[in-house]
């Protein structure tokens, strides 16, 4: 494990974001990095629990304790090991991901000081692609074809799965490029779309195949494949079905994001088509991490003001002391788009 004690000593340093004038008017990545001594440091305020609320909170099972202590001994390739057994992707999640593991960490209940799991996590993935560790796999192939319906998260993970056991697989998507709502949902200031691409690379080099452009009927799958695997649906609304909703100026969040994001990838769009906040005084309905995302673009778009509102009351700041128990949504979280 880390070092036992020395959470006591070391406390809990964030990479932060850049400076507000700086990263308002663009939509780079917000968030910093620290430098690999003081990552490792970081790391090292794991104290190893017997019962670690991190891994029990985590949708994915990662081993937190394993992997903060690698990277603590700077076994950062050891590191990359332990996390990519339960996370296909951790340069995706090490950016985007709410880290229910922080807010469950032991050092979260006890001072409100978790370790920085998720950014530790970010940090290993990046040294894994920087230094090679990332490389295709030779697969041996087994006979067997699976078509996979959406390029979307899900749909990439059960193609990287699928792919690493020797079935041959071929992802459908009807976008032009593959990340459903990693390219088409989250703002580039959470996720930079060349961190997509590089892994989409690393995918088709171990033999996937991804087929662009194609909206498939699921009534009508393509043949050929003896197994489909529908992995579509994410980005439908849920509509608000209320007296007004018809009128103009109201969107769905995904046709301001999406649109955001394509002409961040070069599209154009008639006047006519534009999802624009520009100017404009804008409410968002929903306070989770899709309605912080439409803050962060509509700030960036330049609108007159900017106001939110959510159904829940909104919860305490820090550990709420009535539920002391793990329990992830009842501390107010905030991310890098607010
Ligand atoms: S709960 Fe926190 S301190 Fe305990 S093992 Fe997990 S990351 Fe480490």
């Amino acid at each position: 494990m880390g070092n036992p004690k020395v959470f006591l000593t070391i406390p809990r340093q964030e990479a932060g974001y850049r400076p507000i004038h700086d990263r308002i008017s663009d939509y780079s990545e917000v968030e910093q990095t620290l430098n690999s001594r003081d990552r490792k440091l970081q790391a090292s305020r794991c104290m190893d629990c017997g019962v670690p609320f991190c891994h029990w909170a985590c949708p994915l099972g990662n081993k937190q304790p394993e992997f903060q202590d690698a990277l603590y001994k700077g076994k950062w390739e050891e590191a990359y090991k332990i996390l990519n057994e339960t996370n296909d992707f951790p340069e995706f999640t090490g950016r985007i991901c709410p880290a229910l593991c922080e807010k469950s960490c032991v050092l979260k209940l006890s001072m409100d000081s978790p370790v920085t799991i998720r950014e530790n996590e970010a940090a290993i993935a990046e040294a894994a692609f920087r230094e090679g560790y990332i490389k295709p796999r030779n697969i041996e192939r087994n006979g067997r074809k699976v078509a996979i319906i959406g390029a979307g998260p899900a749909g990439l993970a059960a193609a990287n799965q699928l792919n690493g056991k020797g079935y041959t697989v071929t992802v459908f998507d009807k976008n032009e490029a593959p990340g459903g709502l990693l390219r088409y949902g989250i703002p580039n200031f959470k996720l930079h779309k060349p961190i997509i691409d590089r892994r989409i690379r690393v995918m088709e080099e171990e033999g996937i195949h991804f087929k662009m452009n194609n909206d498939v009927d699921v009534r009508q799958l393509p043949e050929g494949f003896d197994a489909y695997c529908i992995c579509t649906g994410a980005p439908t609304a849920r509509d608000l079905p209320v007296p007004g909703r018809e009128l103009k100026g109201i969107h769905p969040a995904l046709d301001m994001l999406a649109q955001q994001n394509r002409i961040l990838a070069g599209m154009t769009f008639p006047k006519e088509q534009l999802v624009t906040a520009k100017g404009k005084k804008v409410l968002i309905i929903g306070g989770g991490d899709t309605g912080s995302d439409c803050i962060g673009t509509s700030n960036r778009q330049g609108a007159a003001s900017v106001t939110q509102i959510e159904i829940m009351p909104q919860p305490p700041v820090g550990q709420n002391p009535a539920t002391p128990w793990p329990q992830f949504p009842v501390v107010l979280k905030t991310t890098s788009s607010h």
